[in-house]
């Protein structure tokens, strides 16, 4: 049998980026193993959920490259729908055929009947589940009359009190024990069908082999047991994988960074960046490599190198990722990234191709996002102005330096355009020639002079980018 795969959101808000991991889990399976994934909407929630998420959510899925084989813009009529608002009918005859068998019951007990009896059973101090006189299978006749009467009931399972085993791909062998879980709704007197319910009768259908999700549906899974036993069913293999926790060991919020992908997305963190470092935290690459693309892991990818520890998110971490995948990409890819980020009227608009590479290839060695390059340009390359900080000042000082200064000054006074990296060697040789400047000196005067700043990169670099303009008024603020 072929693998089928799915990922589940409810459209009740943003991609959050656990979801994201459980999404490429799933992606990442399906390909690895020439299998099917399957994207299935889980909007029963009517109030919450809406068309608008469901768009965004698939629109951040599409940002990352996680593409579904299957989903609602992409049916499969032989396991179609796949919004679950679109399957009450579904749900409605699988959960009818659970009454016909007596593993569930229809339930007229009302919501207050049900807090009435909670907090009976708070003050007697004793816990038990439900066993309202619904659950009778003599109270069928009752509740049908009660039906043509215009009433509407929950359906509730009949919950079997033993206890269920689960060997989990990532947990291993879990134990539910029995009377853990007491009758539960499945669809309510609304109509609606509850999630626990909808999944199995959804993964059954949709014929899902393998289910890979986050450690917290762990306890939901032994209702779901109970309902594939109820219908004769092999359920899914599972995997659950770990939480994604902050780095104080509590659950991911807020309060740890941004947890929806479309911030990242606003930040200019990259697709692939964001993929490969979701990858690892939960799973770990064989030969233990932490830079790579979704495509290169997918021949590795199987259920057997996820971790059971929880995972710390770390956006330091993160942004080393993303640094690494900036560097990977060329030059030309860089500068056309540039071409749209930076706004118009910028002085790098006004530069020639061949001078925007360069400039990328000085900038890329010094940062991990490419929203940091344009900063950086303007204060290396753009900015006129000289900052009399302590270590210039000191520099400025020194009795060789002023003649560097006045030196430089007048030379630039006769160019325009860019000085060549020749032409710094020039200025260089003439300063150890004729002024008789060496070491440190010659060095650090000629950067002062050059760029007004102590330190910074390499000047057979910087200098060739930057305007011979902007070379004149930093010499004549440095000589005034
Ligand atoms: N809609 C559920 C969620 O977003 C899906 C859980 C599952 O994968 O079974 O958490």
């Amino acid at each position: 049998m072929s693998v089928r795969v799915r990922f589940a959101p409810s459209p009740t808000g943003y991609l959050h980026i656990g979801g994201a991991r459980t999404a490429l889990y799933n992606w990442l399976y399906a390909r690895a193993v020439g299998g099917t994934f399957v994207l299935r909407i889980e909007d029963t929630d009517l109030e919450r959920s809406k068309r608008e998420y469901e768009e965004l959510q698939k629109e951040d899925l599409k940002w990352l490259g996680i593409i579904h084989d299957e989903g609602p813009d992409k049916p499969n009529p032989k396991y179609g729908p796949y919004r679950q608002s679109e399957r009450l009918d579904i749900y409605m005859k699988y959960a009818l055929d659970l009454i016909e068998k007596d593993l569930a019951y229809y339930d007229f007990t009302t919501g207050e009947e049900l807090e009435a009896i909670k907090a009976e059973n708070e003050a007697e101090g004793v816990h038990t589940h439900y066993q309202g006189k619904w659950k009778n299978p003599g109270m069928k006749t009752e509740a049908l009359a009660k039906i043509a009467a215009g009433e509407k009931p929950a359906i509730r399972f009949r919950a079997p009190m033993k206890a269920f085993a689960l060997n989990d791909k990532v947990k291993g062998e879990v134990v539910y024990p029995a009377d853990m879980v007491g009758d539960f709704v499945i669809i309510r007197s609304s109509g609606l069908p509850v999630y626990n319910y909808c999944c199995v009768v959804d993964d059954m259908l949709m014929e899902i082999t393998h289910v890979i999700r986050g450690e917290d549906h762990l306890n939901n899974t032994v209702r779901q047991l109970m309902l594939y036993e109820a219908f004769k069913y092999t359920p899914p293999v599972f995997a659950h994988v770990s939480l994604l926790i902050g780095q104080d060991r509590q659950k991911l919020s807020k309060r740890h960074g941004a947890t929806s992908v479309h911030l990242y997305k606003d930040e200019h963190y990259m697709p692939e960046a964001m993929c490969n470092y979701l990858t690892l935290l939960g799973w770990s690459h064989p030969e233990e490599k932490d830079i790579f693309t979704k495509e290169e892991i997918v021949p590795m990818f199987g259920l057997e190198r996820f971790s059971s520890h929880s995972a710390i998110y770390d956006l330091v971490k993160f942004k080393y990722v993303n640094g690494q995948h900036l560097r990977k990409l060329t030059n030309a890819e860089l500068v056309a990234q540039l071409n749209t980020i930076i706004p118009a009227g910028h002085a790098f608009h006004a530069q020639a191709t061949a001078w925007k590479e360069q400039c990328v290839e000085l900038l890329k060695q010094k940062v991990d996002f490419i929203t940091e390059m344009q900063p950086m340009m303007d204060d290396m390359i753009f900015d006129e102005n000289v900052e009399m900080t302590d270590e210039l000042k000191d520099i400025l000082s020194w009795e060789t330096t002023p003649k560097i200064v006045s030196y430089i000054a007048a030379e630039v006074a006769k160019i325009e355009g860019f000085a060549s990296e020749a032409q710094l060697n020039v200025w260089s040789e003439h300063a150890k020639k004729e002024l008789g400047i060496k070491g440190k000196p010659l060095f650090m005067g000629l950067r002062a002079a050059l760029t007004g700043k102590g330190h910074g990169p390499d000047l057979k670099f910087l200098i060739p980018l930057t305007p011979v303009s902007v070379l004149k008024k930093r010499a004549a603020k440095l000589g005034a």
